[in-house]
């Protein structure tokens, strides 16, 4: 907490004037053009590892990066209304689903949660299809641990609960919407991005990047 504090008053006495100027821009409105959903782990640092500035990305993160799937008895609202408002409001163009290694999420889903947690115990039943795909045999990548396993499998299956959704399925098929796959490898400070083509996640690197960029446009 007290890094916190130094923090902000580093933050203010350090402010550039560009940066000023484009909080003052940002203060009349956002116009983000994707929605990134992340894990609340305090070691996943999209506009770090992005390089992004305010006002690039609209952010959802929670335990695990997990989406309740479309269910009329579902009684969570905060990712879906995530998810509606940067549709319907920002017109957002991509949703990225990002996963990340050593996950205590993923290691819940293995092991158990604290007895003390009952939300929490209820919250990773949407990180279960993930648990029982990699134990019943789905494979991406065999060298890794069983928890960072299931949080590469688990990218997959928050995408396809956020594809359960008629109002995404209806943009995706217009082509106004696509729906990405990555995962942070936090040791290597790495960000990789699902291919389908070859079931395994892939170094963005520069080359990586550019058949990303060219999928784009
Ligand atoms: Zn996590």
């Amino acid at each position: 907490m007290k890094k916190l504090i130094q923090g902000i008053v580093d933050f203010r006495k350090n402010l550039t004037e560009e940066s000023r100027n484009l909080f003052a821009k940002l203060a009349l409105g956002q116009a983000p053009d994707v929605l990134f959903i992340a894990c609340s782990d305090s070691r996943v640092v999209p506009n770090l590892f992005a390089s992004t500035n305010p006002g690039d990305l609209f952010v959802l993160r929670n335990i695990g990066n997990l989406i309740p799937p479309a269910s009329p008895e579902s009684q969570e609202a905060s990712s879906q209304a995530a998810i509606e408002f940067s549709i319907f409001s920002l017109n957002i163009a991509d949703i990225i689903v990002c996963g990340h290694s050593e996950c205590g999420a993923m290691r819940a889903l293995v092991h158990g949660t604290d007895s003390r947690c009952p939300h929490l115990a209820s919250w990773l039943k949407y990180g279960e299809a993930s648990r029982k795909k990699v134990q019943e045999g789905f494979v991406i990548d065999p060298s890794l641990s069983l928890h960072n396993q299931i949080s590469q499998v688990n990218v997959l299956q928050q995408m396809e609960h956020i594809k359960s959704y008629p109002f995404v399925r209806e943009r995706i098929e217009k082509k106004q919407l696509r729906v990405h796959g990555w995962w942070f490898d936090i040791g290597r400070a790495d960000v990789y991005c699902y291919e389908p083509a070859v079931n395994q996640f892939i170094l963005i690197d520069e080359k990586e990047a550019r058949l990303i960029l060219e999928r784009l446009s």
